[in-house]
């Protein structure tokens, strides 16, 4: 007998969703991701400033699957697409040996996104994102020994120069990378320095438009804004940053001269560009692809002329059954809800039954900016301080996946919050951490 076979490409919060809505039904499913875990990327901010370590926000895809038996998961990067032949050619990761493609009958895409560097992709090496893991250890290492270096630094400006910390967007995750960063130099490392005060650190949040998370209502921005100033950060609103490099950053202020700022530690946290696999999408199908990298879909996720191919989460916009296309946020619960209903879509096919278009149930929206700081947008009720922080602090410790993950970081954020403490302070490649920042040293 023919058992029908789901390839799930991405094991992040969507293709995750729609493996597990999978396993009990009599389908085999290959789920292939170039990593051979999940990452909470919502706590990589968290990583990336020592409050956590890595295995406590990634989990094994083989042990999420474990006992569900029709599942298999391959470690090996999607390079290309043949959807006549429903089929996918695959490319080994790090040498690991995979097989040349794989075939489907049904196909559900999940590979994320990236940060953009509006085109100026030479600022990476500068200005590094916490967007994977490895990212955020580097970004750790930085951090740390930016504080290092400024100990051993005699010249003041030099050293001023280590103590300022540049994040790049004022979005959710500039906003936590900010006020994380803000903690470490106010409550963790000032006992521990003998010639740097840690607390005279410059934490500045550049963000080009006039307010930050856009995303939220005005009167919450403005308290992440009073609050982060509480903590020490200088945001610095409606200023465009026009060029980076090892040295620091040069921002332009809406309608005033340009501003060059010595920086040693440059952290991007601005705009998003879909998986490249988005426009391979596009190119092959006729859809339409937007600036940002994302692929339209149909109504029911699926491509245009291809209703076996499913492309969901970060990747896409959806079209409404108007005929008009829906840009819904890059965020978690929207590539969930696709990945659950790519599944349902599947079951109900299965069992020829119809479907109905995809609709996103938006539960709300969530920042954090520090000990007892965060903003919540529920439904329309704004909340803020204490009890924004507490339902953030639920929320991710719910969707956190694993149960012992679940267990250890509410374990040390416990810890982190009665000692101050971050457990994770770790520079754990200085070598690859000089190399970065030497060519522009010399
Ligand atoms: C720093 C940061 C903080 C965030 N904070 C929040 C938050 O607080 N709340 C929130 O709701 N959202 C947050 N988000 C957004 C959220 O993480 C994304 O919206 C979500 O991960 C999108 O899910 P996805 O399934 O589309 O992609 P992802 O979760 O990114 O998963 C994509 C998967 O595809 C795999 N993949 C990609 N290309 C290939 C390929 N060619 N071959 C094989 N595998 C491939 C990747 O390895 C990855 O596992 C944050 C994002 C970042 C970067």
């Amino acid at each position: 007998m023919h058992v029908h076979r789901v390839v799930v490409i991405g094991g992040g919060f969507g293709g995750l969703q729609a493996v597990h809505k999978l396993r009990h039904e009599l389908v085999d499913v290959t789920l292939v991701d170039r990593q051979n875990f999940h990452l909470f990327q919502p706590l990589t901010y968290q990583v990336a400033t020592g409050a956590l370590s890595p295995g406590e926000i990634a989990y094994p895809l083989r042990t999420i699957f474990k006992r569900a038996h029709n599942v298999r998961v391959l470690l090996a990067e999607v390079a290309d697409f043949d959807l006549d032949h429903r089929e996918l050619q695959l490319h080994p990761v790090a040498s690991i040996p995979a097989p040349e493609s794989i075939a489907y009958d049904t196909l559900i895409i999940a590979g994320g996104s990236h940060y953009s560097y509006f085109g100026h992709d030479e600022w990476s090496e500068a200005a590094p994102e916490v967007k994977s893991l490895e990212s955020a250890l580097g970004v750790r290492s930085r951090i740390l020994s930016a504080f290092e270096a400024a100990e051993a630094e005699p010249d003041p400006e030099r050293r001023a120069a280590w103590l300022t910390f540049a994040v790049v967007g004022g979005g959710p995750t500039g906003v936590e990378m900010a006020g994380q960063i803000a903690e470490l130099a106010r409550d963790t490392l000032p006992h521990e320095f003998r010639t740097i005060d840690s607390r005279m650190g410059r934490i500045l949040l550049i963000e080009a438009v006039d307010r930050l998370l856009t995303s939220f209502p005005p009167s919450l921005s403005e308290k992440a804004l009073e609050s982060l100033q509480g903590l020490g950060v200088t945001p610095m609103l409606r200023s465009t940053v026009v060029d980076v490099d090892e040295h620091g950053v040069t921002v332009e202020p809406a309608g005033g001269p340009s501003e060059r700022i010595p920086a040693r530690t440059i952290i991007w946290a601005a705009g998003v560009e879909a998986s490249n696999m988005a426009a391979r999408l596009g190119e092959l199908t006729g859809a339409e692809v937007d600036r940002a990298g994302r692929v339209s879909v149909e109504p029911d996720l699926t491509l245009p002329g291809h209703p076996e191919v499913f492309a969901l989460g970060d990747m896409v916009r959806v079209r409404r059954p108007d005929g008009s296309v829906l840009t819904l946020p890059g965020v978690a619960p929207v590539a969930m809800q696709q990945g659950r209903y790519a599944a349902e879509v599947v079951r109900a096919r299965l069992r020829g039954a119809p479907s109905r278009p995809f609709h996103y149930l938006d539960k709300g929206n969530l920042a954090t900016i520090g000990r007892g700081s965060a903003v919540a947008d529920i439904k329309r009720l704004e909340l803020s301080g204490v009890i924004a922080w507490l339902t953030w602090l639920l929320v991710h410790l719910w969707y956190l996946v694993g149960f012992q993950n679940r267990i250890l970081v509410f374990i040390r954020w416990s810890f982190s919050f009665a000692t101050h403490g971050r457990g994770a302070r770790l520079i754990t490649d200085p070598a690859a951490e000089a190399a970065a920042r030497e060519p522009a040293a010399r």
